[in-house]
């Protein structure tokens, strides 16, 4: 149950607009618990002057979940903090039926080669855009006449998205990236085990001189190649598709497979063969194992052990990034512990402490008069600081090329755009884009992204206007193309094609 101190509470109405369930409401200048308050904790950590706190004793109409680490004490006929799960007579059951099916159908794909008739690499660009694509082949596929349009198109919105493997602090999300000292984008957020920079966009090419730069390193990095870039108040990256990064001059070898609390999730009964205590340390969330629901599931009860972090639910700690163990502030396994309740730890006990990737661990033994001091690792602990290493995957970057193709960029392909929009988003004209499937992003417009490891090699060009230079092909059925009022005059056979090519060459000697 949640209780409000009368005495501290200020009426701020924080607690009210935080809870989940909409079970606190302030009356005059005093936070009341309602019926259907499920002891979450929100309120507790909202609160800033810690007026609310959760006490143990729940009544009869009380149910536990444990369904996460957050445990709600669900009440009878409600349910708990996510709306997932309900208390029906003593019981906690699922709120809602498993939904079996989510399609949402439409038109039947029609039957296209799995690539385009020829990639837009080399193609160049007709302009300006009303002429129609350099190239309009068509060949036969499955007893149907299909059609693939490919044009060099110049992006002014384009970009690249560097994913980076790495448990390492590289430098504040919306913290600017520069090359050479310029600024050719920003870190964005961080996506599961992975750091992600954003490079490029239409703002950064488009202002003042610096553009080129930009061009340059999407083109690059589009490319395969290898880029040193700096993080503003962070660090000094070496990064290229397909390789380790390098972060601060050292390679990052191991992404971890999951956080701290993910670790004791996944390797409670090697973490109790390990020592008496684990914790796991990580960026994001610092797992421990004792009390962690994982430890509860193998017969363990907490140790008096309290990491450093923020607690979130039980086990789960929130870490600060930093350039220490886990990608976080902690550089030495000894700091990893925050306080240690000796009314329940024993002198003597044993504390593992690892980071998600394994590659640094230790442990620690817990003298009587209560400080930690580190002893050679056991057998046990390699053990199980090995079995964590052995799920980890090679770090690696790679590389998403984005871009959006413009009217003018589709008026070579259609004398109507806008219909050409509705059949790649219908799936009647499939995309590629230096040969590869491109991700279309829904709504309006044809803004994609493709990975540039599936790409024909140094597909990507920029022109100084400055702009990256995107091969994109369009392939669809010839009576598509015709329907879409598609420059029709201009198709040529695949046979034709390969003709003027050999005699291109000829002429070229
Ligand atoms: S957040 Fe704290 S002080 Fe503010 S209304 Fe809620 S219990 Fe009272
Ligand atoms: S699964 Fe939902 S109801 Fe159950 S403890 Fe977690 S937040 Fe509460």
């Amino acid at each position: 149950m949640i209780r409000i101190d009368e005495g501290i509470c200020e009426g701020c109405r924080i607690c009210e607009k935080n809870c989940p369930l909409g079970a606190i409401r302030v009356e005059g200048k005093l936070a009341v618990v309602g019926p259907g308050c499920a002891s979450c904790n929100v309120c507790v950590r909202v609160c800033p002057f810690g007026a609310a706190s959760r006490a143990e004793d729940e009544d009869a109409r009380h149910a536990p979940c444990s369904h996460c680490s957050v445990g709600c004490s669900i009440e009878e006929g409600h349910s708990g903090a996510c709306t997932r799960y309900v208390n029906r007579g003593g019981r906690i059951r699922r709120a809602r039926k498993l939904v079996l099916k989510a399609g949402r159908g439409g038109p039947a794909a029609p039957k296209l080669p799995p690539e385009p008739l020829t990639t837009a690499v080399g193609a160049g660009t007709n302009y300006p855009c009303c002429r129609p694509a350099p190239y309009i082949v068509e060949d036969r596929f499955e007893g149907a006449d299909v059609v693939t349009v490919v044009t060099e198109a110049p992006l002014s919105y384009s970009g690249v998205k560097v994913k980076i493997d790495a448990n390492r602090y590289i430098g504040e999300e919306g913290a600017r990236v520069k090359r050479d000292g310029k600024v050719v984008g920003h870190v964005t957020t961080e996506e599961y085990g992975s750091k992600m920079l954003s490079i490029g966009g239409a703002n950064l090419l488009s202002h003042g001189n610096d553009g080129f730069v930009v061009a340059r390193t999407i083109v690059d990095f589009a490319n395969g190649r290898r880029v040193k870039l700096r993080v503003e108040g962070g660090s000094e990256l070496e990064l290229q598709h397909g390789h380790p990064p390098v972060i601060d001059g050292e390679e990052e070898a191991l992404m971890r497979v999951g956080c701290g609390s993910a670790t004791v999730g996944m390797f409670p009964e090697a973490l109790r063969a390990a020592a008496d205590e684990a914790i796991v340390l990580d960026y994001h969330v610092i797992g421990l194992l004792t009390e962690h629901l994982a430890g509860a599931e193998i017969g363990l009860v907490h140790s008096g052990v309290v990491p450093r972090g923020v607690k979130s639910s039980r086990g789960r700690y929130f870490g600060n990034a930093g350039i220490g163990w886990g990608g976080t502030d902690i550089q030495s396994p000894l700091d990893a512990i925050a306080s240690v309740d000796m009314a329940v730890a024993r002198p003597g006990m044993t504390v593992l402490v690892t980071e998600t990737t394994g590659q640094r661990c230790a442990l620690l033994r817990l003298r009587e008069n209560g400080l930690f001091q580190e002893i050679p690792l056991t057998p046990e602990a390699e053990a199980a600081a090995a079995l964590i290493r052995g799920t980890c995957e090679q770090a690696c970057v790679s590389v998403i090329y984005t871009g959006g193709t413009g009217g003018s960029a589709r008026a070579g392909v259609t004398k109507t755009p806008k219909k050409l929009n509705d059949a790649v988003h219908e799936g009647r004209v499939r995309m590629t884009v230096g040969g590869a499937p491109v991700f279309l992003l829904p709504g309006g417009g044809i803004n994609f992204m493709v990975d540039i490891g599936r790409m024909a090699e140094d597909a990507v060009t920029w022109v100084p206007t400055p702009a990256t230079v995107a091969p994109v092909e369009y392939t669809m059925e010839k009576a598509t193309y015709e329907a879409l009022g598609g420059h029709t005059a201009h198709i040529i056979t695949v046979a034709e094609l390969l003709r003027q090519l050999a005699e291109a060459e000829q002429e070229q000697g």
